[in-house]
């Protein structure tokens, strides 16, 4: 098997060949820290963390770069109605980021880098594409000769002529033509700027991402990723600025995620269906709104609403229930851990189809609708085997849950976070083992140390009583 990819620039899915056998370099575009993420990022967010995890399965080394766009408009209109600083402002988002998506189980990027971090690159990206004439000064304002650049819509798959049309192209005597874009913006009086050989000023947004990806992971990178909102005309532009400066591709495989509906309408703040991932955490289980964005092909729309959210949580906890079963059968066997035995021989052969079958969709394409019912399927074989109650194996139910894990490395559809015991939960099942003992019920005494042993929680019995602590 071999992993292949959707790549939007062919229109194709192709074999995936990594520039360097063992190192995999990804860029995706992250978020404008001007406000809460909403569901509309959380998917990009939830998919390549997907991806990014998968990777590292089949051993590459992952450098996983997601920016952080902390200066723009957006920032200074914000920072102004609140009184403070675009300073301020960034750092309270990008904080606000860091919970809504260590939340979301989503594992933290190699680095995310800050525009405001990394504006001496920025600058002298634009100094070179004015350097080689693929760039203008125009009253303190850089821009991009977009007709220069023979390969403009390669990334979008229309011609420069189309897509004009497409967009709102303002009237602006700064350009020699209208389909120009802004690289370097001069400051407005009292806004934050940096110095520039063309004067005092703030980049532009797509000159972030051409500078920051050839910083930190190259002039070519393997893979770059974003909703398919961002092909035009954000990725358009960065590869066209990223390839008139080295004369390479900015990226061999360009992915790009569907659009998320709320009840069947485009989302957008004007509507007021703008959903932040901080809201949407209070309301549901975040293994559950993983679910609901790996549940459908990543290159197909996706319809938020109660009633998906209430059938992701359903199904969620079907997995979650038959691991914990697992888990729980596996402590009250009492076996020695260090012994090691195999499974029998028909759930070998059941385990290895169903990780087989797992490995196959997530090659082809990373289609992860159809991995999880491999997950499924393997919910179906853990309940089964544990109704045979009287022949549970310690190599059997280790099987079981190596499969799991594996397959749940690569999904997190089982956050760690919640496999976790809750205090409460703690002091309930030391109650409920003191009355067995009472009541002289010795096995079932020993099956709840057990299960707190396995859960990490020592227990010590003391004069006082039972106490507890976290290994
Ligand atoms: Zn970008």
């Amino acid at each position: 098997m071999t992993l292949h990819i959707y790549n939007t620039l062919t229109r194709t899915k192709e074999p995936f060949q990594p520039i360097d056998p063992d190192r995999i370099t990804m860029y995706v575009c992250g978020p404008t820290v001007y406000d809460y993420i909403h569901i509309g990022n959380a998917r990009p967010a939830i998919f390549f963390d997907v991806v990014r995890r998968y990777l590292e399965t089949l051993d590459y080394e992952v450098n996983y770069i997601v920016n952080f766009t902390d200066v723009d408009d957006k920032l200074i209109r914000k920072a102004a109605d609140l009184g403070s600083t675009v300073q301020e402002v960034a750092e309270r988002f990008i904080q606000a980021f860091y919970e809504d998506n260590d939340g979301l189980g989503i594992r933290r990027a190699s680095n995310n880098p800050r525009v405001t971090d990394n504006m001496e690159e920025i600058i002298a990206f634009i100094s070179e594409l004015v350097a080689n004439g693929k760039a203008y000064e125009s009253g303190g304002d850089v821009y991009f000769r977009t007709r220069e650049f023979a390969k403009y819509g390669q990334v979008s798959g229309q011609n420069i002529d189309e897509l004009q049309l497409g967009i709102r192209i303002e009237v602006d005597e700064r350009k020699d033509d209208a389909a120009d874009f802004v690289l370097w913006k001069a400051a407005k009086p009292g806004e934050i700027s940096w110095s520039s050989p063309w004067g005092e000023g703030r980049p532009g947004w797509h000159i972030e991402c051409s500078a920051m990806s050839r910083k930190y992971l190259g002039e070519t990178i393997d893979i770059h990723g974003g909703g398919q909102d961002l092909q035009f005309p954000h990725h358009e532009c960065e590869a066209a600025q990223s390839e008139s400066v080295t004369g390479k591709p900015l990226a061999n495989v360009w992915m790009h995620n569907g659009y998320i509906n709320i009840d069947n309408e485009k989302m957008s703040k004007s509507l007021g269906n703008g959903v932040t991932v901080h809201q949407l955490l209070k309301q549901y289980d975040p293994a559950a709104l993983r679910y609901f964005m790996l549940s459908t092909h990543y290159r197909n729309p996706l319809n938020f609403n109660a009633e998906a959210m209430e059938q992701a949580e359903k199904s969620v906890s079907r997995i979650a229930n038959a691991v914990a079963n697992v888990r729980h059968a596996l402590a009250s066997l009492n076996t020695d851990p260090s012994v090691q035995e195999d499974a029998n021989e028909a759930l070998q052969v059941k385990i290895a189809s169903i990780l087989e079958t797992f490995d196959a969709k997530m090659q082809d394409d990373f289609n992860t609708a159809d991995a999880i019912t491999a997950v499924f399927e393997w919910a179906s074989e853990a309940n089964s085997y544990l109704q045979q109650a009287d022949s549970l194996a310690a190599g059997d139910l280790e099987a079981l849950l190596d499969a799991f894990e594996a397959m749940n490395e690569v999904l997190g559809l089982v956050l760690e976070k919640e496999e976790e015991l809750l205090d409460e939960e703690i002091d309930q099942l030391i109650q409920e083992r003191n009355d067995a003992r009472k009541a002289k019920n010795w096995a079932r005494a020993d099956e709840i140390r057990d299960l707190l042993t396995e859960q990490g929680i020592v227990l010590e019995d003391t004069p006082q009583g039972v106490r507890w602590r976290r290994k």
